[in-house]
C-alpha cells in the first residue's frame, strides 16, 4: 500500500479532510493494449482522469491495495487490511471512501461493518460499471457523488452518514443491506429490506430517519479478526442426503449460512431434518436465510420452516447471505462459542437485520 499523498493546496482548512483508498476494480481499470482485457491501473490515473476532483475543495489524500485486485479475489484478509487502514487512519481523516470492485463489494461492505466497531464517522464504497478512462461511463459520477456524501454534515456539523454505505448510482445503501443485482446496470445494488439512506437526483436526498448513530459514549473500536471457518449451503429441489451431509458433516466448519425457499423453508422429509438435527448436536451452528432476494425467515409459517426450527436451525430474519455469512465470520472470529454466535447471530449489531 502507498503511503497518502499530501492534500490539494487549494482546498481551505476548514474542508474535509478525507481518505480516498483505491483497492481496485473496473472503476480503476484500463484495456491492456496486448490482450484488450481489463486489467488495474494507478490510483495516480484515475485521479488525473477525474481532473473535477480538485473543484470539490476538500482535501483528500489517497493509498491504495498494491497491486489493486479485481473483487473476485477479495478475501478476509483483505478485509483486515482495509478495515486496519481505516482504523489507523479514524483520527485523521474526517471521512473514508473506497473505490472497490462491484462484485464483492457487498460482502466487503458488511465485513467491514462488523469491523469498525461503533463508527461515527462515514465509509463510503463506490466503483462502476465502466472504467473512469472510457469515455462513457458511470465511475465519474459514482466517486464525485461518494466523496460529496462523505463530506457531508448535519446542523450541528456532525458527519451526516456515520456508518459503511454503498454509493452507487443514483442511491445510498446501507453496507451490509446491500446486494448486487445486475452485471450490467448502472443501478448495480439494491437493499431489498431496507429503504435507501439517500437518494442521488438533482439533489442529494437524505433520509435521516435510516440513518444509523453509533451510542455517544461507545468509542470506535477494530474488531478484525474474522473466523472463515464457515460456509453457505444452497436448498434446491432434488437436493441428496449425501450432498447435504457432506457439507454438514465437514470438521472443519463452524457453521453453515442455509439457504432456504420462501419465508425460511426446507424439505420436511426425515433424513433432512434429521442431518441438520445431527449437525447441530455436533456443535455447528446453522442459520437460516432466504434465497429470496427480499423478505425474510419466519420459521413457524409452514410446518417445513418450523421443522428446521426444532432442528435447531437459528433463523437469520431478513438479513442478506452476504450479512450473515460475514457476520458468523466476525463472531467467531472474536472467540465466541457457537451458543454465543447464534444468540448474537439474531441481533441487530449495525443495523443489518429486523426482527418481525
Ligand atoms: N470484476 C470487477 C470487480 O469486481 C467488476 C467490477 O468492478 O465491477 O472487481
Amino acid at each position: 500500500m502507498t503511503a497518502p499523498t499530501s492534500a490539494p493546496d487549494s482546498a481551505s482548512s476548514a474542508a474535509p479532510n478525507i481518505l480516498l483508498i483505491y483497492t481496485g476494480g473496473t472503476i480503476g481499470m484500463i484495456e491492456d493494449a496486448h490482450t484488450g482485457a481489463l486489467v488495474p491501473f494507478d490510483l495516480s490515473h484515475l485521479m488525473e482522469n477525474v481532473p473535477k476532483i480538485g473543484r470539490l475543495g476538500y482535501h483528500i489524500s489517497h493509498e491504495q491495495f498494491n497491486p489493486p485486485i479485481d473483487s473476485s479475489n477479495m478475501n478476509p484478509a483483505h478485509w483486515k487490511a482495509l478495515a486496519t487502514m481505516i482504523a489507523d487512519a479514524y483520527d485523521t481523516y474526517d471521512a473514508f471512501v473506497v473505490l472497490h470492485g462491484t462484485d464483492t463489494m457487498a460482502y466487503t461492505a458488511s465485513a467491514l461493518s462488523f469491523m469498525l466497531k461503533n463508527l461515527a464517522k462515514p465509509v463510503i464504497i463506490t466503483g462502476s460499471q465502466l472504467p473512469i478512462g472510457e469515455i462513457r461511463e458511470d465511475g465519474t459520477e459514482n466517486l464525485i457523488t461518494a466523496l460529496q456524501i462523505a463530506a457531508a454534515r448535519d446542523a450541528s456539523g456532525a458527519p451526516r452518514v456515520q456508518e459503511v454505505a454503498i454509493s452507487f448510482g443514483r442511491h445510498l445503501w446501507r453496507g451490509n443491506r446491500s446486494t448486487k443485482v445486475s452485471s450490467t446496470n448502472f443501478g448495480a445494488f439494491r437493499s431489498f429490506n431496507f429503504p435507501s439512506l439517500a437518494d442521488m437526483d438533482l439533489h442529494i436526498t437524505y433520509h435521516d430517519k435510516f440513518l444509523l448513530h453509533p451510542e455517544p459514549s461507545a468509542a470506535f473500536k477494530l474488531e478484525a479478526a474474522m473466523d472463515d471457518a464457515v460456509g453457505v449451503i444452497w436448498l434446491y429441489p432434488g437436493i441428496t442426503e449425501n450432498v447435504l451431509r457432506a457439507q454438514l458433516e465437514n470438521e472443519q466448519a463452524k457453521g453453515f449460512v442455509l439457504r432456504t425457499f420462501g419465508a425460511g423453508n426446507a424439505p420436511t422429509e426425515s433424513w433432512f431434518t434429521r442431518a441438520l438435527a445431527d449437525a447441530v448436536k455436533a456443535g455447528k451452528l446453522i442459520v437460516n436465510v432466504t434465497q429470496c432476494p427480499a423478505g425474510g425467515v419466519e420459521e413457524k409459517r409452514y410446518a417445513t420452516g418450523d421443522a428446521l426450527a426444532q432442528a435447531g436451525v437459528v433463523s437469520g430474519y431478513d438479513m442478506t447471505c452476504e450479512a450473515a455469512l460475514t457476520k458468523m465470520m466476525h463472531l467467531f472470529g472474536q472467540g465466541l462459542a457457537a451458543a454465543d454466535v447464534a444468540q448474537q447471530m439474531q441481533v441487530a449489531l449495525a443495523g443489518e437485520l429486523t426482527r418481525p
